[in-house]
């Protein structure tokens, strides 16, 4: 498990796995996790997954030397899958964020993007969500040691909301909602309470992005919420991040 600029919500998700850890344990050794043991194994490594995204020189060298010592190398989440909130700096000058938030600047060193892991090194499977499902992280483990496909859906949370039966905010109430767009893996856990998805999935594999976005602001939603509901955290991801800057340039 390795980590790059993330809030370690990803890597939580196994040691969140509170049933299944021992088993996990007892079929896999853990060579490098550092947030769970300090104990470390030398690579190369039979898999590694990779949360978060590159944000400094130093970590773009060592996400090559991470993909040298690893057979498979799957990323976990929305950091490591499309640059994460921290992407928000590829839209403006870096170092209007780092003068705002740090009283002497000149001592960060930090590149001008964030982005994910796939820009940098050939990357075996992307597992989306912020942060990710754990139960999807078991299947990816299992299917890893079954040599399988994992079973993981690339459709959109709309289908997941079918499945398990809920009212459609959208149709229903009107509440804006990515969930046509969005990335499956979450259950449909917000439209579940009533709440639109706002797209902590990334896009998922076919959005139409272009469509979505007439319909809301037929219903309504200003151009700037507009450009605002693709900009969290897969604001970089490509057809959030192409939807958005469309609708900048349509404002002027
Ligand atoms: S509530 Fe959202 S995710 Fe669920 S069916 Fe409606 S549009 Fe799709
Ligand atoms: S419904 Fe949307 S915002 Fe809510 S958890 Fe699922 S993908 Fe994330």
């Amino acid at each position: 498990m390795w980590k790059f600029a993330s809030c370690d919500g990803c890597q939580l998700s196994l040691l969140d796995c509170e049933d299944e850890l021992l088993d996990v344990a007892g079929e896999i050794e853990i060579a490098h996790f550092l947030e769970a043991s300090s104990a470390v194994v030398r690579g190369p490594y039979d898999v590694s997954l990779v949360e978060g995204s590159v944000t400094t020189p130093h970590d773009a060298q060592r996400i090559l030397e991470v993909r040298r010592s690893s057979r498979v190398l799957i990323t976990i989440g929305a950091c490591a899958t499309a640059g994460g909130i921290q992407a928000l700096r590829n839209l403006i000058d870096v170092e209007d964020f780092t003068r705002a938030v740090y009283a002497t600047p000149a001592y960060v060193s930090t590149l001008a993007t964030s982005t994910p892991i796939s820009d940098h090194v050939h990357v075996d499977f992307e597992l989306h969500g912020c942060p990710i499902n754990k139960a999807q992280l078991l299947e990816l483990l299992s299917a890893f040691l079954n040599d399988r496909r994992p079973a993981i859906a690339s459709a959109s949370v709309c289908m997941e909301c079918k499945r398990r039966g809920n009212v459609c905010v959208l149709v229903a109430h009107g509440t804006p909602c990515l969930g046509p767009v969005t990335h499956a893996g979450c259950g449909a856990i917000c439209p579940a309470y009533d709440r639109g998805c706002y797209g902590c999935y990334g896009p998922m594999e076919t959005p139409n992005t272009a469509s979505l976005t007439g319909w809301l602001a037929g219903h309504g939603m200003a151009e700037r919420d507009l450009v605002r509901v693709y900009r969290t955290f897969n604001a970089n991801a490509p057809a959030f991040r192409e939807q958005s800057a469309a609708l900048e340039e349509d404002a002027g």
